[in-house]
């Protein structure tokens, strides 16, 4: 299983020459006017989801060629700060399909997922991340997706919000030595 992510160029500043070195995985090639149409159908659920008092962010869950699902930001509606569209998009192909892995599948967001987004995506064992809006201009609307991915990027004794720290205690792994001996587990 591998995710490629693409970045889908909305404007003429996002296009770059291809770089051998980044260029999509051969075996899960872009169909490029097939991942435009469906990031139109992303930035407009985006786009529909603020007059809805939503944010700004919309997403679809694609499986060879058909829309399985899609997602739009929730947080502010549900009080639910993790009600991003992806996660929210994710969330919807899995009762849809029935299902806890999203194999074979596309999802198009209409901006760069977050760290807990992309994280999501990894989960959910979609195939391919496609988006529109990058980070940057996430940022410009106000939102901490680039903060976030810097924060990542560091140490996190440097952090100076929300603190993690470790605590080992003796019963930390008994969660695990539960799980290896539970022979009807099922594995995700
Ligand atoms: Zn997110």
């Amino acid at each position: 299983m591998s995710i490629v992510v693409d970045p889908v160029a909305t404007a003429g500043r996002h296009a770059a020459p291809a770089d051998p070195r980044t260029a999509p995985d051969p075996r899960t090639d872009t169909d490029t006017p097939a991942d435009a149409r469906w990031l139109r159908r992303a930035v407009d659920l985006a786009t529909a989801n603020v007059a809805d008092g939503g944010g700004p962010f919309g997403a679809v869950v694609v499986a060879e060629g058909v829309e399985v699902a899609v997602g739009q930001n929730r947080v502010t509606r549900d009080l639910d700060p993790t009600a991003h569209a992806e996660v929210q998009a994710i969330r919807a192909a899995c009762r849809a399909a029935g299902t806890f892995a999203l194999d074979g599948m596309t999802l198009y967001t209409s901006c760069e997922p977050c760290p807990m987004c992309l994280a999501a995506c990894l989960w959910s064992r979609v195939d391919r991340v496609v988006f529109s809006a990058d980070r940057h201009d996430a940022g410009r609307g106000g939102f901490d997706d680039s903060v976030f991915y810097e924060l990542l990027a560091r140490d996190r004794v440097t952090w100076d919000r929300t603190r993690v720290t470790a605590l080992r205690l003796p019963e930390s792994t008994h969660p695990f030595d539960a799980w290896l001996t539970h022979t009807a587990r099922t594995a995700y």
